[in-house]
């Protein structure tokens, strides 16, 4: 670790103290392809029969929560295990369509773990950490056989063998996949292990209770306190560690592809506590969602990326060309992506595909009603293929976007515009995924570490389950191991303490009585943060929207009307909690924008491009993540930069041409 640097730095009109040298990532030495390796040596074991005396809270039953729990529980530990879901099966992660990543090179066309590792750096735009990234690069691999064990699905060639596709951003086929419903199957495989550690009854599964803080004791996590979502009942619970699998925050952005459920009150709660939040404006926005109908939408729906290996992506050449899409003979349309990117053509990485749909749409090429949308079309391959190929390999999706939009992608282009998908940011954790705070480990989409400043695609769920089933399992035997924490009891001051601030802000949301839906304030906040923090963002945009949040807010928190009663379901006065965390997230998140005013990834700093329109990294002043760190409501966060170090993969100017 560096000698610490303080310093202070002015965005608009306020003024932050800056650290450097301030956080160790506990990176191990060593060449990279052997840090995992001697880390697990190193470090510290519980003994098996000791490992029956600690209990460990898992928030979370997605993919990264229920592998953790499962695996946890299966090497001997106690685990509580909670989501906000009736069941853990009904996690986010079971949305996952297009599938999973790992370096096994079975259609041997040059894949290899380095290569894995390599192109997830440069996928995310040099702005995540080497050391982690060829970690998961590393276990990727142990992940499809821990599946194919529990009785995954996968789908495979003629021959038996596993079969692969490819996602963008690599040249290579390596992406596992179960038809369009990936997600799901992995959920299952993760839930059934889950399970059998339930019935074992070495898991307590929580469901439909919600963790509404985290409770820290001499700087220690030791519990967290929940709200039965049914009786309304508050509730602490004690550990000697805390493990939040929480998932992602893009419905900061009200439209989005997440769950209307998914939010960012566990992280955000933790963030209070001292656990820092890392670049919390990296957001991916992707590519292939079908567009917005009208002002009304409180949802957007996903078209895999999948798609992308068959479709072709284009708009008409006239912007004035009113025709549909079918009725546009071949000259006259922009194979915008295939023209300037013949190399990787429709599977560049989301972050360029996503820009370029943008540019053309902002050009006027727009297509539907609404002009809001780019063609993605299948004709082509479904004359070279037949339909049932196409069926065999899309078929749930084709059949999703029927439902939703009334069209036929077997005879007319899907229509698709980019959305705000996944959250890069989150918890800043170190090379053991622990936080800030000691006992707190954020696994999965909730913290920040693996992939920059855009994710390519297929590379959550590898990270999710890297995280639960091969990573956490021995780092948090290393902790326990050394922690000797003395056991505390919920009689605790601490979680006295906290309970009653969660009774009080309870007490508070339900009796504003104030004229205004929780539904829209959140859309009102959704709508600046996508206008002026999502896909393009510029300083005087941001200026704004760190001007508009503050009021929004204020607003909210005189006006908002939940009704319903505290000690019963209800379901306005959950989405107003969560909504209040976005509203202070959403700050966050704009204040980190402002700060990087570079182009990287999946963000466009529209100060900062090439003479090509590209996205320009500025590496002399921001190769490093930002984990910013709560100082209290009224005083600004400080500004802590992890710098980030290259030495295996060579920075340079991301080319997909
Ligand atoms: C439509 C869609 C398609 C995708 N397709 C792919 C794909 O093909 N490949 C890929 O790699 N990635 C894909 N992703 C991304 C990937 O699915 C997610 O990043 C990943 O599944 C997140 O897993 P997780 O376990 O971290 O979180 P989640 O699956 O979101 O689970 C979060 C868990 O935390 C619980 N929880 C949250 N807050 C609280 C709280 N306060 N109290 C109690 N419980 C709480 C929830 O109940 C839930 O159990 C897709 C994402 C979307 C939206």
């Amino acid at each position: 670790m560096t000698s610490e640097k303080k310093s202070t730095i002015k965005l608009g009109s306020r003024e932050l103290d800056v650290r450097e040298g301030s956080l160790d990532a506990g990176i191990p030495d060593g060449p990279v392809e052997q840090k995992w390796e001697s880390h697990k040596f190193k470090m510290k074991l519980v003994n098996p029969a000791n490992k029956r005396k600690f209990n460990i809270i898992v928030v979370g039953s997605g993919l990264a929560g229920a592998s953790a729990a499962a695996t946890m529980a299966e090497l001997g530990y106690n685990v509580d295990c909670y989501c906000y879901q009736d069941s853990p099966r009904r996690a986010h992660s079971v949305a996952a369509q297009g599938g999973i990543n790992a370096a096994k090179n079975y259609p041997n066309d040059g894949d290899s773990v380095f290569r894995l590792f390599y192109d997830t750096v440069k996928g995310g735009d040099y702005r995540s950490r080497e050391a982690n990234v060829y970690r998961l690069a590393e276990v990727s691999n142990n992940i499809i056989d821990q599946c194919v064990a529990q009785g995954v699905p996968f789908a495979r060639e003629y021959s038996g063998t596993l079969a692969n596709r490819s996602f963008g951003g690599a040249q290579v086929s390596r992406t596992f996949y179960a038809r369009g419903q990936t997600g799901q199957q992995l959920l299952l495989g993760a839930y059934q292990s889950l399970s059998r550690q339930i019935g074992l009854g070495k898991v307590k599964m929580y469901n439909r209770t919600e963790m509404l803080d985290l409770v820290v004791i001499d700087g220690h996590a030791r519990g967290i306190v929940t709200r039965d979502m049914i009786t309304g009942k508050i509730q602490s619970h004690v550990a000697d560690a805390v493990v939040l699998a929480t998932g992602g925050y893009s419905n900061a952005f009200y439209l989005s592809t997440n769950a209307k459920g998914c939010n960012a009150t566990a992280i955000w709660r933790a963030y209070k506590k001292g656990a820092y939040f890392a670049n919390p404006c990296f957001t991916q926005i992707h590519p292939t969602c079908i567009p917005p109908s009208g002002e009304h939408q409180s949802k957007l729906t996903l078209m895999s990326e999948s798609l992308r290996n068959d479709g072709r992506i284009w708009v008409p050449r006239d912007v004035n060309d009113k025709r549909r899409g079918n009725d546009i003979p071949e000259k006259e349309r922009l194979y915008y992506l295939e023209e300037k990117y013949p190399s990787f053509g429709n599977l560049v990485p989301r972050d360029v595909a996503s820009r370029n749909a943008k540019t053309v749409v902002d050009a006027g090429h727009g297509v539907g009603e609404m002009k809001n949308g780019v063609f993605l079309d299948f004709a082509e391959s479904i004359g070279r293929l037949g339909e049932n190929v196409i069926r065999e390999r899309y078929g749930n999706l084709f059949d999703m976007y029927t439902s939703i939009t009334g069209d036929d992608p077997y005879k007319v282009p899907m229509r698709i515009f980019p959305a705000p998908h996944y959250t890069m940011g989150g918890t800043w954790v170190d090379y053991n995924l622990m936080s800030t705070v000691p006992g707190l480990f954020v696994i999965g989409e909730a913290n920040f570490s693996d992939h920059g400043a855009n994710r390519l695609g297929a590379s959550a769920l590898m990270q999710g389950l890297a995280d639960g089933y091969f990573i956490l399992p021995y780092t948090m035997g290393n902790y326990l191991a050394q922690a000797g924490k003395a056991k505390v009891e919920t009689s605790h001051d601490s979680f006295k303490e906290v309970e009653a601030s969660i009774n009080e802000r309870i007490h508070k949301l339900l009796n504003i009585n104030g004229k205004r839906s929780v539904d829209s304030f959140h859309r009102e906040l959704g709508k600046v943060v996508w206008e002026n923090c999502g896909m393009a963002r510029n300083e005087e945009g941001l200026k704004k929207a760190l001007e508009k949040i503050p009021t929004i807010k204020a607003e909210f928190w005189e006006n908002v009307n939940v009704p319903g009663e505290e000690k019963n379901i209800n379901q306005s006065l959950e989405m107003a909690g969560r909504v209040a965390d976005f509203f202070e997230l959403a700050e966050l998140m704009c204040l980190d924008a402002l700060n990087r005013s570079e182009s990287c990834g999946g963000h466009f700093r529209e100060e900062s491009k090439t003479a090509e329109g590209e996205a320009l990294r500025d590496d002399e002043n921001f190769a490093y993540s930002a984990a910013w760190q709560y100082n209290g409501d009224d005083k600004e966060p400080t500004l802590n930069k992890e710098p980030l170090e290259f030495k295996d993969v060579k920075l340079s100017q991301r080319s997909y041409k």
